[in-house]
């Protein structure tokens, strides 16, 4: 036969670039690996969510006419590894060479370096222009720079693109409208209903096969409701443009009881494994603004997200990999509290988002970011644990868009390369943000004794413990001005409040790190 083409679950696009000159007696392979990794523990509708569009693509590059190879989880003569898999399928096939698209993920990278060794085949790895800052380019950006700051990066994407763009100008006169996009959201704001799609028979196949399988991992697996085929996760695109995009920037940060979507997008998870484009969206953004139909400052701070945010990370990610995962700048050491799993905890900030994530696999940004991020970072959580509980609880989690929002932007973990300074916050933001504090044990207003809230305590705690390393950043200035105008007694009782109550924190029983026996997901 021809070529063997090999499609990784995340590459789930028409226009992937292993299927680029494809002919009649091409075979595509597409496999679904349990490999025994050392992987995280994923939540079950992640599982179901890329088992099902991997299934849902493969029907329809079948009903093109394009011979398709897929082996299924439960299929017998499934070998349970990726590499096992890639031996059967070129001893089926007895392919000229194999094509496939450069991977997510380090991890996979360096597997696919040894299939030419493996299969004795030229193997060619063709580059994911999906994205719409290349790896080549981004590293051109990166080169000679001491700081990797997210906004010059995201300034040359919008005059490279042309997104937002009035000649050499942006449109509106500035780059950037954040200022104008930290609202809470106001009383008796009535949220857009989300579109959900109800499971079909293969969905509902897959939905099986993980309860099955994969009974004691993390997250409730019904209601299900993401859309699983690009014809539908369009359909989503459409109805957040429409619907929550006009509302997105005013309250982009804004959190609230029982509402865990707000005006978000929902299309991570669409991104991430290949159903839209990055550029389609941020095209169906920008055209919302020209018609009037979605204010700039929405449209703007949406397109940043995408063109700014999520190919800066990923620029990060490959310029910095594999070193990057390694660093802990801050030394912290603490295990994961259980509580992240459990969502059993007094604070109800926390309890919240937990059991939003449970329930739905996501949580908006700030979620992640103030909520368990802020105090992963505030508490000292070895970098490695949380990073493997973000990589495994959320549907759109990929090592090279994970990995970065973590261990740089939430933990610091790499000393200040990703972000100028901590996102450290007290309560004193969460309860400015959310409706979460109301229905607290604790008080964001109490900052020591009883009933102060532990994001106070740990905030100062941290300011403390991390002054060898912080107080010369000139973004913490302020922070350490106030410490240092505290009374020595209040500060010593604050110190010893903070270490009882991380004294106290109950660690997870499997040490937050990868367990073995789970589904390899990048594949
Ligand atoms: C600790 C932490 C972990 C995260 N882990 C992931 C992850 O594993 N996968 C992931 O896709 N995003 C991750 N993000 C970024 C962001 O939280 C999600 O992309 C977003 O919540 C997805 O929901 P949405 O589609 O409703 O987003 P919206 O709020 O509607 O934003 C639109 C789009 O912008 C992109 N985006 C926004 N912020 C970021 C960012 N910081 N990095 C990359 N892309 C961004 C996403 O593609 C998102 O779909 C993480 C953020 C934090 C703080
Ligand atoms: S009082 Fe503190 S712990 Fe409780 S919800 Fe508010 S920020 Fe969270």
């Amino acid at each position: 036969m021809g070529v063997l083409r090999v499609i990784l679950g995340d590459h789930l696009s028409r226009d992937v670039a292993a299927l680029d000159g494809w002919e009649a007696g091409d075979v595509v392979l597409m496999v679904e690996v349990a490999e025994e990794t050392t992987y995280v523990p994923h939540h079950k509708q992640k599982i179901a969510f890329i088992l099902s569009a991997m299934r849902h693509f493969a029907e329809e590059l079948h009903g093109e006419g394009i011979e398709v190879d897929y082996i299924t989880l439960d299929d017998p003569e499934n070998s349970g590894s990726f590499t096992g898999e890639i031996e059967r399928a070129v001893a089926r096939h007895a392919p000229e060479r194999i094509v496939v698209t450069e991977p997510g993920e380090w991890r996979v990278r360096a597997m696919i370096e040894t299939w030419t060794a493996l299969t004795g085949l030229p193997v060619e790895v063709r580059e994911d222009d999906r994205f719409l800052c290349s790896r080549g380019r981004f590293a051109r950006w990166a080169e000679g720079r001491k700081g990797f700051r997210m906004e010059f990066f995201y300034r040359e994407m919008r005059r490279e693109t042309g997104l937002l763009m009035e000649g050499d100008k942006p449109v509106g006169g500035q780059w950037n409208f954040d200022a104008d996009n930290r609202k809470p959201l106001p009383r008796g704001t009535r949220l857009p209903q989300r579109l959900r799609f109800p499971p079909d028979a293969m969905t509902q196949a897959v939905i099986e096969l993980v309860a099955t399988r994969f009974p004691d991992n993390f997250g409730d697996l019904s209601p299900f409701g993401w859309a699983v085929t690009r014809a539908d996760a369009l359909s989503a695109l459409d109805h957040f443009i429409a619907e929550g995009l006009p509302s997105f920037g005013d309250v982009q940060d804004a959190m609230k009881r029982g509402e865990p979507f707000l005006y978000h997008g929902l299309i991570s998870p669409y991104l991430n494994v290949g159903l839209l484009t990055a550029r389609e969206v941020c095209l169906a953004a920008e055209t919302a603004w020209r018609r009037g139909a979605a204010p700039l400052n929405a449209a703007e701070g949406f397109i940043r997200q995408i063109l700014g945010w999520r190919e800066y990370v990923r620029g990060i990610y490959w310029h910095q990999m594999p070193g990057y995962a390694e660093t802990n700048a801050l030394d912290a050491t603490r295990p994961l509290p259980w509580f992240y799993w459990s969502g059993k905890t007094d604070m109800a900030c926390i309890a919240e988002v937990v059991g939003d994530t449970r329930r739905n696999a996501y949580a908006h940004h700030i979620q992640r970011l103030m909520v368990t991020g802020n105090f992963a970072l505030l508490a000292g959580i070895r970098p490695a644990e949380i990073e493997a509980w973000y990589l495994a609880v959320y549907v759109d989690a990929f090592d090279w868009v994970e990995l970065p929002n973590v261990h740089g932007m939430v933990m610091f973990a790499d000393g200040g390369l990703l972000a100028s300074k901590p996102y450290a916050a007290s309560g004193a933001y969460i309860d400015r943000m959310s409706d979460y504090c109301a229905g607290c044990r604790y008080d964001p207003k109490i900052k020591v004794g009883e009933g102060a809230c532990p994001f106070n305590l740990l905030y100062w705690n941290f300011i403390a413990g991390n002054a060898a390393t912080l107080r010369g950043n000139p973004r913490m200035a302020m922070p350490y001005r106030t410490w240092d105008a505290m009374d020595a007694a209040r500060r010593e009782k604050i110190v010893a409040e903070a270490g009882r109550f991380l004294d106290g924190l109950s660690p997870d029983p499997a040490g937050g790190r990868p367990r073995r026996g789970q589904i390899a997901l990048d594949l």
